[in-house]
């Protein structure tokens, strides 16, 4: 018995050639969103990371883009933006059957609206491109969701259902109507990562913000002259305060404060030349530089392991309960801005207990640490 799909799939030349055209289309567009534009959500910390997330998707940064989705899950389980982000992230790993599973929770995932299913839809549709599909089965699931999307949807959906147009039978309902679809221009694509508020301004794209040391108004000075050169940074360690109160880290003055502690300790209590960490995270996410990057640090244990190593402190205790999702979506962003700018591979990433025998940075953010050594990206 023959079937309409054997008998189409038999690609004659010109549809080859746009087959092909489509997949390479689609290998750019994969993780494309369209329609993930922040929603008012109860957790501030989550609507943040999830804005860092889709940061990462655009930049095509698939792996880390997981990290921080699961880490998301953690704290909101079955939060339906996460699950979709994880699907994005999968697709443009070319995991689809992982893609297929995460789109399918997040469906019946929590805090969905009509735009996020719709996303959903767009996403499915995208992987069935993507695992080589026939045309007129995509053309089956996506039409529809053209046919019945509003221009946002349509403009979302242009390039591949016009790729699809042209693979389908001529007189294949709809064929000839996405045709005559003129989207409007699109909109520009989502900004870096980079620390949601309470900023002086925006950066220009590309460049990560950090709070700078004055913000925190350091008592001493960093004695400069007891410290070493950084030369060229070739791994990083993340830390925690062990903080068991970061109640005042809240607001820009009380996290400055602890900051000031910090340095105060590290200073007088233990003659270090300065705060011993490179960067500060806070429980909001925001980003404070710490020790000048000019320096090495005080933080990995001895001066053989403080060698080319940039410090990362997360303000409070992991050990007992986990770090926020701000903090966390921001450490990802920070550590993929220090990999870009000093070429540091992600076997280099550490946790303060893989380099020496303590607790720090605790069980929960050690392993958000180990989820980024093991990555490729
Ligand atoms: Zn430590």
């Amino acid at each position: 018995m023959r079937n309409r799909t054997a008998k189409h799939s038999g690609a004659r030349p010109t549809r080859g050639v746009a087959r092909i055209a489509l997949l390479a289309l689609l290998a750019g567009l994969a993780a494309a969103g369209c329609r993930t534009a922040p929603r008012a959500r109860t957790a501030a910390g989550v609507q943040d990371a999830l804005t860092i997330g889709e940061g990462f998707l655009a930049q095509e940064e698939y792996d880390v883009a997981k990290v921080l989705y699961e880490d998301v899950l953690k704290s909101t389980p079955n939060d339906g933006m996460a699950r979709l982000g994880l699907a994005r992230a999968a697709l443009g790993l070319g995991r689809f059957q992982d893609a297929l599973h995460e789109l399918n929770l997040a469906e019946n995932g929590r805090a969905m609206d009509a735009a996020a299913l719709q996303s959903v839809q767009i996403i499915r549709g995208r992987t069935y491109i993507r695992m080589g599909k026939p045309p007129v089965i995509v053309w089956a699931y996506l039409y529809p969701i053209w046919r019945k999307g509003d221009i946002a949807v349509k403009s979302c959906l242009d390039a591949e259902i016009k790729a699809l147009a042209r693979l389908v039978p001529p007189e294949t309902e709809g064929a000839r109507a996405v045709m005559g679809f003129v989207p409007p221009p699109r909109p520009a694509p989502p900004p870096l990562p980079h620390v949601a508020r309470d900023e002086p301004a925006p950066l220009p794209a590309g460049q990560f913000s950090i709070l700078p040391r004055a913000r925190w108004n350091p008592s001493f000075p960093a004695r400069v002259k007891q410290m070493l050169p950084m030369h060229k940074p070739f791994r990083l360690t993340v830390h925690h305060s062990a903080h068991d109160d970061v109640d005042s880290a809240e607001t820009l003055a009380g996290t400055a404060r602890l900051i000031r502690g910090m340095q105060e300790s590290h200073i007088r209590d233990r003659d270090w030349a300065d705060l011993a960490y490179h960067y500060v995270i806070d429980p909001r996410g925001r980003v404070w530089e710490g020790r000048s990057i000019k320096y090495q640090g005080a933080h990995a244990g001895n001066e053989s392991l403080n060698r080319g190593n940039i410090g990362i402190v997360l303000m409070g205790d992991f050990e007992a309960a986990p770090p926020t999702p701000a903090a966390v979506a921001n450490l990802i962003a920070l550590i993929a801005h220090l990999r870009r700018t000093h070429g540091i591979p992600p076997n280099q990433i550490y946790g303060h207990q893989d380099l020496n025998p303590t607790k720090c940075p605790g069980r929960h953010l050690e392993a958000v640490v180990k989820k980024l050594r093991a990555g490729n990206g």
